[in-house]
């Protein structure tokens, strides 16, 4: 897919404030710091178009952005700061759990997981937790040049390996680093072929 134009739309604590479901709807979230931020500038093309590392526990919101005039790429605000208070987690909860359960057009999740880290109990249980909710989703190793191959590749390896014992399907995924660019056509492409 070649990205001819992306563009921010708006900002919402409410599903019911999201703009129509006019199209296809691709949300992207993982734990603060995965590299969610400078992924979605790298397959948009655009360096500033979601704000890199800002600052955890401020204000969270859903982020809407338009892509080619053809779907919705949304930014979801990331799960498991450690020093994000109680009512901040549970509020973040709420929004996400309605979001991801009420919104009409969403087509994919993509999860993201630090390629640096093995398997982590927050980002498996939020796997989980779609799954059970029957919400499809994908996952997308980020930073993927910060290791040797063998160690990152373990990690996806030990990743797919714990997913294997839950689930009879293991939902497709995709290696990426935002700093060689890699990854990006294989994600633009899968999100192509869900919206033909
Ligand atoms: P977010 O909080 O999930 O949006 O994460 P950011 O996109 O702000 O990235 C967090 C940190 O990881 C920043 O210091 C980025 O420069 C760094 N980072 C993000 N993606 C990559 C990558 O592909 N490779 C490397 N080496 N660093 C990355």
């Amino acid at each position: 897919m070649i990205i001819r134009e992306a563009k921010f739309l708006m900002s919402n604590s409410r599903v019911e404030q999201c703009p129509d479901p006019t199209m296809p709807e691709y949300a992207f979230i993982g734990r603060s710091n995965v590299g969610k931020s400078s992924l979605i500038n790298m397959l948009t093309g655009q360096k500033g178009l979601a704000k890199t590392s800002s600052l955890p526990g401020k204000t969270q919101l859903i982020n809407h952005f338009v892509i080619n005039n053809e779907w919705f790429l949304v930014d979801l605000p990331g799960y498991g700061y450690a020093k994000v208070s109680k009512d901040a987690r549970v509020q973040w909860g709420r929004m996400i759990n309605y979001y991801l359960h009420k919104r009409e057009n969403l087509t994919c999740v993509f999860v993201l997981l630090d390629s640096r880290h093995t398997p982590q109990a927050v980002d498996l249980e939020f796997m989980e937790s779609l799954g059970a909710g029957g919400i499809p989703f994908v996952m997308v190793f980020t930073k993927a040049d910060k290791l040797s191959g063998s160690r990152a590749h373990q990690n996806v390896v030990d990743y797919l390996r714990k997913m294997e014992e839950t689930w009879d399907e293991l939902p497709r995924h995709f290696v990426t680093s935002a700093e060689e660019k890699t990854g990006r056509d294989e994600v633009l492409n899968f999100i192509e072929e869900v919206n033909r």
